[in-house]
């Protein structure tokens, strides 16, 4: 599963396992059916022809209205995407500000992505380590492991988002098993961007230290979902559409969703899914917190042209859309974009940011190793540098995110 920060995802060779009621466990081969409400309900009901046409017909007084509003609405969010909003850019960006800095202080999080592996049993059209592409396969053991930790903790990260290719026989739960408690005594905050997993091997991971999943659903877009994942376990849109809800259901304390922008012919109508599904989750699983991504696709091994550029604007404008519908929502901002642009948008709405990442595994210890990287990063600074860009804008980098003993 790609990190959005860079990241990847899941495996061919699932092996069987004993189904639980209610906890989504995928059978060997065919999808369990979930036992309880998911978004996959919702999703079926949304028209993706539609979506886009309403977002297009969107007015500026919808925009007015929208930017009036105690809170908005979905209808409100489609409002702010649309292209009638693009004069109103500055405004949004004015009150997208006022919003962040009420609910957030001036600060902003840093994390740092740490790949533990690059095999995969996906084959997916956007990502480097596709089982396809031959390059160096690499899976990192308790030494190297160990390295990587040193090496990040050195360089002053105290907050990990652990990111491996999807292949749940040789990175899978028995490999978190090992490896997790003793990543999750160096940091203190771990998060995960691996294959989508059961709610009971979620619930299994948080007894270990887990505090946060990030699990990208790339399109919303079904024909373009389909075109872009063409082999392994990934295929299954549905399982991947309704992890989050096993996640909530799991009670992980923060759940990160996104769509891989340029992925689909239209990235607005991908942002409003990607509403819905906030929307839902918030209602059904309150007690998670939720951070978002936006990553534009970046080149990398095979290298794929997205179907649709985004410029910076847009960006820029998606942003601002994202805070002022969710004043709460985490918005994290990654090293695929360039330094001029996280500077520019730091202000803006970004909560979290990533810092000096490498996409390949042993890549902090050992240096760059580019045939095993995930995708092409844009942003090269080291951590100093970014934090004190950050500074610059007025705001307080911030490494340790929480203490464990609080009680989460
Ligand atoms: S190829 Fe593997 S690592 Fe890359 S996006 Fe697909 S599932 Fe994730």
């Amino acid at each position: 599963m790609p990190s959005f920060d860079a990241s990847p995802d899941s495996a061919a060779l699932c092996p069987p396992l004993p189904l639980g009621e209610g906890l989504g466990v995928r059978a060997s081969g065919v999808r369990a059916q979930e036992a309880e409400p998911s978004f996959i309900d919702r999703w079926r009901e949304l028209e993706w022809d539609d979506i886009g046409m309403q977002i297009r017909a969107k007015t500026a007084r919808d925009v007015e209205r929208a930017l009036a509003a105690p809170r908005r609405t979905l209808q409100d969010f489609m409002a702010l995407i649309s292209p009638a909003a693009e004069p109103f850019l500055p405004r949004m960006a004015e009150l997208a500000e006022r919003l962040t800095r009420q609910r957030f202080g001036n600060t902003v999080g840093f994390y740092v992505p740490l790949y533990l592996s690059n095999l995969c049993a996906n084959d997916c059209s956007y990502c480097g380590f596709s089982m396809s592409n031959r390059l160096k396969r690499k899976t990192l053991n308790a030494e190297e492991i160990e390295r990587e930790c040193l090496a990040l903790k050195a360089r002053g990260f105290d907050s990990v988002l652990l990111v491996t290719g999807e292949h749940e026989t040789k990175v899978g739960m028995d490999y978190f098993r090992e490896h997790l408690p003793r990543i999750r005594r160096h940091f203190s905050t771990l998060a995960m961007e691996v294959q989508p997993l059961s709610q009971a091997e979620y619930a299994e991971l948080k007894t270990l230290g887990l505090d946060a999943v990030m699990v990208y659903q790339e399109t919303y877009h079904a024909p373009a979902y389909a075109r872009h994942h063409l082999r392994g376990n990934k295929q299954d849109i549905e399982w991947r559409l309704a992890t989050p809800d096993r996640l909530g259901r799991a009670g992980v304390d923060k759940i990160g969703l996104g769509a891989l922008i340029g992925l689909s012919p239209d990235w607005r109508a991908d942002s409003y899914f990607v509403a819905e599904h906030l929307a839902w989750m918030e209602r059904h699983h309150w007690q998670s917190r939720y951070s978002l991504s936006f990553p534009r696709l970046r080149p990398c091994t095979g290298g794929l042209e997205p179907e649709v550029t985004m410029s910076d604007r847009q960006l820029v404008q998606l942003i601002c859309a994202w805070r002022l519908f969710s004043p709460t929502l985490e918005l994290s901002l990654s090293t695929r974009e360039s330094p001029a642009f996280r500077n520019g948008a730091l202000r803006l709405g970004i909560t979290q940011m990533s810092a000096e990442s490498r996409t390949q595994p042993g890549g902090y210890a050992e240096g760059d190793k580019e045939e095993l990287e995930q995708f092409a990063i844009h942003d090269a600074r080291p951590l100093g540098e970014v934090a004190a860009a950050v500074r610059q804008a007025g705001l307080q980098p911030v490494f340790k995110d929480w203490e464990p003993f609080l009680g989460r």
